[in-house]
């Protein structure tokens, strides 16, 4: 039986509600307990003040200053103190607790993960976007904060779980799985009409916007080619990509004598939260359990760069190192959401991310100083206004 004190920064998106929902469930199964210290939103004031009202937290978080009083209102007469903007999260993120998710989506989450990783506690963290633009840093910091980082994201949640962790030069290679996204199989010329919602529909696992638009462009492999480079120490050529469109093996480990571990499980992120969560101990709740007879079969195909081309481009700013792949997260991050917004085609994301790349160069940035977190988001904010200037220029052409 474990007993945890929690916060979630970002409760109310997918990867939070499938936090608060798994807890829910160890609770009912007699598996564990929990306190909640903090819990921290957005704009969807009705689902925190309703995750609020259920776990008492001390302190409840809106990104947004202007839907504080609204916050206020839901929850007057609990005794939950309420706060709201980005420096009432990050100060929430440095309260002291076992256990923290870091589950904001975006660069958006890199400073309330940057306060977490010094606190001494284990940071479970879902938003691969810090570690894209902070890695090396972030895990020294929370290293040196005596506390730990364990991957949420699937994939490096397996490898995780399959990683020699003391003898890392028994690593031949990591194998990252990729579902492909729903627009595997269709050929380049439909890929310009995709629309949002087709985007937003994934096949196998239910997210939020932004990242299920990763998914479709395959900029999600990307990043995560990066965040694997950084959690496992591992050069990109030793990282490989494979689609596997069932998602059901997360990932692998190729060991150097040709064996290779591979991690499986059911397509549902609670599950490797749960690990994230019980670490170094398995909790014993209801999950989700595979039946492989049932499925029958299980397929690999190599990735098509030509048609989702962001995957070479994580590969390419991972091999340049520096500040590339900060420029190639925030300009994905500016024309994935122009995608949702209608103002950018499918095909134009990934050519944004290629031409902020060749133009925002920089020297290697990001060391492991205290201000690494505040040098990363210098190079984000100079990236997003030039991908911003690209999108213009594309609409003004269009
Ligand atoms: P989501 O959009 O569903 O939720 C995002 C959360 O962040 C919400 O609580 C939202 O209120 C909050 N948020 C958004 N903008 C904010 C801001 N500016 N300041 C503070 N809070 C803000 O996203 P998600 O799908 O849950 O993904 C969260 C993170 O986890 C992402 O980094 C994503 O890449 C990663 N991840 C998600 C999944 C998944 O299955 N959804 C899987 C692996 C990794
Ligand atoms: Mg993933």
């Amino acid at each position: 039986m474990i007993h945890r004190r929690i916060t979630v920064l970002g409760s109310t998106g997918s990867v939070g509600c499938s936090t608060l929902d798994l807890m829910d469930q160890i609770e009912s199964a007699g598996a564990g307990t929990f306190e909640v210290i903090a819990l921290t939103g957005g704009a969807n004031i009705a689902r925190l003040v309703e995750q609020a009202r259920r776990w008492k937290p001390q302190i409840a978080v809106t990104a947004d200053p202007a839907r504080l009083e609204a916050l206020r209102d839901g929850l007057a007469g609990t005794g939950v103190a309420v706060a709201a903007g980005e420096a009432a999260i990050i100060e929430a993120a440095t309260w002291p607790v076992d256990w923290i998710m870091a589950a904001i989506v975006g660069a958006a989450g890199l400073r309330s993960a940057w306060a977490a990783a010094s606190t001494g506690g284990t940071l479970a963290l879902a938003n691969k976007e810090s570690l894209v633009c902070c890695g090396p840093a972030l895990i020294h910091r929370v290293k040196q904060s005596g506390g730990r980082l364990i991957p949420v994201d699937s994939e490096h949640s397996a490898i995780h779980q399959v990683f020699p962790h003391d003898a890392p030069e028994q690593v031949a290679k990591l194998v990252l799985t990729a579902s492909g996204g729903p627009f595997r199989t269709l050929p380049r010329e439909a890929l310009g009409a995709i629309t949002p919602e087709q985007a937003v529909a994934h096949p196998n696992w239910s997210m939020g916007a932004k990242i299920s638009v990763d998914s479709a462009t395959m900029a999600n492999k990307g990043l995560e080619t990066i965040e694997a480079a950084y959690l496992f120490d591992m050069p990109a050529e030793r990282i490989e990509v494979v689609v596997h469109p069932e998602s059901i093996i997360h990932s692998m480990v190729e060991y150097i004598d040709g064996s290779t571990l591979a991690q499986m499980g059911p397509p549902d992120m609670k599950t490797p939260i749960a690990f994230a969560l019980g670490w170094p101990d398995r909790i014993a709740w209801q999950a989700p359990r595979l039946d492989l007879a049932r499925l029958g079969q299980l397929t690999f195909e190599a990735p098509d760069e030509a048609r989702f081309p962001a995957l070479k481009l994580a590969r390419q700013a991972l091999e340049a190192g520096g500040v590339a792949p900060i420029v190639f997260n925030a300009a994905n991050e500016v024309a994935a959401l122009a995608f949702l917004d209608r103002r950018l085609g499918f095909l134009n994301i990934a050519a944004v991310v290629a031409d902020t790349l060749s133009r925002v160069t920089g020297p290697g940035a990001v060391s492991s100083s205290n201000d690494a977190c505040d040098a990363a988001l210098e190079v984000d904010a100079q990236a997003r206004r030039t991908a911003e200037l690209i999108l213009q220029g594309i609409a003004a052409a269009a």
